[in-house]
């Protein structure tokens, strides 16, 4: 690993300044899901145990560079200190000479460093201002690091910098499955369309053994062999991209699972009446019927296809999950590579988008190895871009 860790620094009577993600639903001024809050109280307690003193500094809604009153994080720090267990001071005099001089206690938060149009634009006197406030940097928000902004980027480059508890895991956790996988290594990809995932595709067929495709994308790929899937949810414009895809897996040895079977219906609506339709190139479904799930068939392949593998990696479900009974092969997949890990025969590793809810879903979320909640970091890293904040904390450009 090319960046350093908390036990690689000295913090101990140094001011941290600890880039963290505590961008959380709020409602009514009350948070509703503490995840990315929870996720982060291990750095805030190793820096205090080590005797340094955590300046948070985080972003918050899209103010855009100006400060406003809706997008404070004002309204965070009740659930914030309650997780800390000890009260946190939000220094919301900004940056400056003012801030320091501003009431300190023993762990402090920056108020929403969005306020600022230095933070976008990486503005380096605006990170320089930054880097003052402290002597050590430390970045928790791999969930941010896609980004070059000052304090995701700017500021590593400034000072003294290493990766928190949660980027540390978070970037163990992708270097082990995609960077230096053990082999076989598949994945998963599934989701509504393939025009959001292209570079994905392109970038795992040339690293997997095996890539599953499900969801609405599968269906760009079988209407791109020929299938007729009638009102189901396809991209015409990307059956040739489908076709590229293909041919680039053939090339590099990866092996391309298509659905052979889906669960077909005529409304999107949980409950809907169904039935199981063999998918290839050949099948003409119905002009209004919609293949909404991959069907037994598919998932006893999935079955197979998983058998074997050491390494998985998943982001994006099967079907449409939402509305019972199509979240059926996300859930039955979920749950055998849940064991599989269970088992200590997969290492597994989840997440984007809808993917943590869906494996939520299967009650397989505390069986995989590691599951990302990070959404646009965690797809950037798939797609094999280098993320600004990681290669800041490695010293390189991106
Ligand atoms: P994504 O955000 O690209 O991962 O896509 C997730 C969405 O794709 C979910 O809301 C699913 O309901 C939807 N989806 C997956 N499969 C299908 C399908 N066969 N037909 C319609 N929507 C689907």
């Amino acid at each position: 690993m090319a960046w350093k860790t908390l036990d690689d620094v000295d913090v101990k009577g140094k001011r941290v300044l600890v880039r963290v993600d505590i961008n959380v639903p709020v409602e009514n001024g009350h948070v509703t899901d503490t995840t990315r809050i929870d996720r982060i109280v291990p750095t805030i307690k190793d820096i205090l145990a080590r005797g340094g003193t955590p300046l948070m500094i985080a972003h918050f809604g899209r103010p855009k560079g100006q400060a406003n009153p809706e997008m404070s994080l004002a309204q965070v720090i009740p659930a914030l200190s309650a997780a800390l267990g000890q009260e946190v001071a939000l220094i919301d005099t900004l940056v400056g000479a003012e801030a320091m001089t501003a009431p300190t206690g023993p762990v402090m938060l920056l108020e929403n460093i969005r306020f600022h149009p230095g933070e976008t634009a990486n503005d380096q006197t605006f990170a320089r201002r930054l880097a003052a406030l402290g002597d050590v940097y430390c970045n928790d928000a791999f969930s941010a690091a896609h980004r070059a902004h000052a304090s995701t980027e700017a500021l590593a480059r400034l000072m003294p910098a290493c990766a928190g508890r949660l980027m540390q895991a978070e970037l163990s956790a992708l270097e082990a499955a995609l960077s230096n996988p053990q082999r076989p290594v598949g994945a998963v990809v599934g989701g509504a369309k393939v025009s959001t995932k292209i570079e994905l595709l392109e970038n795992l067929v040339n690293r997997l053994d095996v890539l599953v495709i499900g969801g609405g994308m599968a269906n760009t790929f079988l209407a791109a062999l020929g299938a007729n899937l009638g009102a189901s949810l396809q991209e015409p414009d990307y059956f040739d991209t489908a076709k590229d895809i293909i041919a680039q897996a053939n090339k590099a040895g990866c092996r391309v699972l298509l659905p052979s079977d889906g669960l077909v219906a005529r409304e999107f609506a949980a409950g809907a009446p169904h039935e199981v339709s063999v998918l290839d190139a050949t099948t003409k479904l119905a002009a209004d019927q919609m293949v909404l799930d991959a069907g037994p068939d598919s998932i006893a392949h999935i079955k197979m296809a998983f058998e074997g593998l050491k390494t998985l990696i998943w982001n994006g479900p099967l079907g449409a999950f939402e509305i019972a009974p199509f979240d059926t092969a996300t859930v039955a997949a979920a749950k055998i590579a849940a064991k599989q890990t269970r088992d200590g025969v997969l290492i597994s590793v989840a997440g984007g988008g809808d993917t943590v809810a869906a494996l939520n879903q299967a009650g397989a979320t505390d069986d995989f190895t590691y599951i990302s909640t990070a959404g646009g970091a965690f797809l950037e890293w798939m797609e094999g871009k280098t993320l600004p904040g990681v290669a800041a904390l490695e010293g390189k450009r991106a």
